[in-house]
């Protein structure tokens, strides 16, 4: 049966980070909506490709046809029946309706969410601070003074969206849209909430045993 977890949490919440962790220690396949569609923007402008970008770079979602499309390929695909790793899916109650119904047309095991919280203010700080690689956009090492990127050495830079005015369009959006998710999943049984304020190793170890329990829990039910 595969372990399939959804990382929610607001822009600069770690989730990326725990959830690129998770996957490579499990062995699961790690999505990132938003490294999708970053990566799409280096690619041929189509209109939609340049109608996107434009949306992320002023902080606005993404439309939901588009992003379910996106979901649903990587999901179905043969490298995701170990289970997976989302990050930044569902963002809406709408993405996570679709996403129900994409589990049950993959039938392998239950549905593990977390919800990764940090206060706003932290947020904020996190967030202007934050600096990805130039080339490959990995996240730098929140905590290393370095100026070029730990895995392919090239220089780092802010993301485009991370700038202050987006930034604080970015949070006002999750509260929006995204906030009403977390009511669509809070009832089930294998929703966890991880304080994602604390050190990110600590962070990783209550995740751990969070999903794990969560995924006890599911199949004895
Ligand atoms: P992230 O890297 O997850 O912070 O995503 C960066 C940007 O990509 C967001 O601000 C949105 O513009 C877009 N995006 C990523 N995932 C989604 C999604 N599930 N739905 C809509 N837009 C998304």
């Amino acid at each position: 049966m595969g372990l399939n977890v959804i990382m929610m949490g607001p822009p600069g919440a770690g989730k990326g980070t725990q959830a690129g962790r998770f996957a490579r220690e499990r062995g699961l396949l790690k999505i990132s909506t938003g490294d999708i569609l970053r990566e799409a923007a280096k690619g041929p402008q189509t209109p939609a490709a340049r109608a996107a970008k434009a949306r992320m770079d002023r902080g606005e979602l993404v439309d939901d046809d588009t992003m379910i499309a996106i979901v649903r390929d990587r999901l179905l695909r043969p490298d995701a029946r170990q289970g997976f790793v989302l990050d930044g899916f569902p963002r809406t109650v709408a993405q996570a309706e679709a996403l129900d119904e994409i589990m049950k047309e993959r039938a392998n095991g239950p549905l593990i969410v977390i919800d990764v919280e940090v206060p706003e203010l932290e947020l904020a700080r996190r967030l202007a601070s934050r600096r990805i690689c130039s080339s490959c956009g990995a996240n730098a090492d929140p905590f290393g003074p370095s100026i070029t990127c730990r895995k392919c050495g090239q220089p780092l830079v802010q993301r485009a969206d991370d700038i202050q005015d987006v930034v604080l369009e970015r949070l006002k959006v999750y509260a929006r849209a995204t906030t009403p998710v977390l009511e669509f999943y809070r009832q089930r049984p294998t929703f966890r909430i991880v304080n994602g304020a604390q050190a990110p190793e600590q962070v990783a170890h209550e995740l751990d045993g969070m999903i794990d329990d969560a995924a006890a829990a599911a199949v004895r039910r």
